[in-house]
């Protein structure tokens, strides 16, 4: 498989970047996770929408047009152009000598690789996850390369046997290390509202989608920890997650949620896979 770096293809052991990529000292950058399924682009534009609206938020002047033409070409240079696929996108802000503000003359590192992702068996996939605090930055809506707090909450849960996070700020969920969280209440679908508190998910918005077409109630409020007693189901949704159902919830101590229905992530599993065959 061959990656896209700053305008050339190379096998991933000839591509590299300067130790004064300002990824490499500050995580300042980037990234982007787009599903290509059986070759097509699953909402493509609203994940080229995010990665420019990121881009903008942190003044990294780059024109994403290219982009569309390099993702299919990673997929075709890796042999996947008609699988069940994603493409990874990373921009930073380049080479440039070490200041924490932005240096007037850098040009973007480019990344692209693309790689396989399996549609689940979603019925078999059921994960354990570990409630953890959310002691991320207040801008959680940038999809920043920057992601130290999510990899030591994750390598916790990993660690314990656990599947992924649930992160808790100030006594309500927000999200999990890398992917968003929904519950069920009385056959209604919470989940926490956009901000800078979690990352705009595209599959958190596909399944809103589903959610009105199928007439599925839903609200889009936080869903505090003292409420965990009514919750009926619990999942998790991602571009690699897709529809995830959750198990079991715990502390540190103990179990503190079990799934005791599932009908309605069941009707958005079925719902979504229909989609993403379409
Ligand atoms: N929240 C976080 C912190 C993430 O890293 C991700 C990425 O997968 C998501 C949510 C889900 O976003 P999306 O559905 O766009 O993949």
């Amino acid at each position: 498989a061959e990656l896209y770096l700053n305008g050339e293809w190379l096998s991933p052991d000839k591509a590299f970047v300067s130790v004064f990529d300002r990824a490499f000292m500050f995580g300042d950058g980037i990234y982007e996770v787009t599903p290509f399924y059986c070759g097509k682009p699953f909402r493509l534009q609203d994940h080229c929408d995010r990665l420019k609206y990121c881009l903008q938020q942190i003044k990294i002047p780059f024109d994403c047009a290219i982009l569309e033409h390099l993702m299919m070409q990673a997929l075709s240079r890796s042999g996947l152009a008609n699988s069940d696929a994603a493409v990874y996108i990373q921009i930073s802000r380049g080479k440039a000598p070490r200041t924490h503000y932005y240096p007037e003359h850098a040009e973007p590192t480019v990344l692209l690789y693309a790689f396989p992702v399996v549609l689940e068996n979603f019925h078999e996939k059921r994960w354990k996850v570990l409630v953890s605090e959310d002691f991320r930055w207040q801008r959680c809506d940038i999809k920043s390369t920057a992601l130290l707090a999510n990899t030591m909450s994750n390598e916790e849960a990993i660690a314990g046997g656990f599947d992924e996070n649930l992160l808790v700020h100030d006594g309500h969920f927000t999200e999990g290390s890398h992917s968003t969280a929904f519950f069920v209440m009385n056959n209604t679908v919470y989940t926490h509202p956009e901000g800078p508190h979690i990352l705009s998910g595209i599959t958190r918005k596909v399944v809103l989608e589903i959610c009105r077409d199928l007439g599925i109630s839903y609200e889009e409020r936080p869903v505090n920890i003292e409420e965990l007693d009514r919750v009926e189901e619990v999942f998790l949704t991602g571009t690699t997650t897709q529809i995830t159902i959750v198990e079991s919830l715990h502390s540190k101590e103990k179990q503190i949620f079990t799934a005791q229905k599932g009908e309605i992530t069941k009707r958005l599993q079925e719902e979504f896979l229909r989609r993403t065959r379409e």
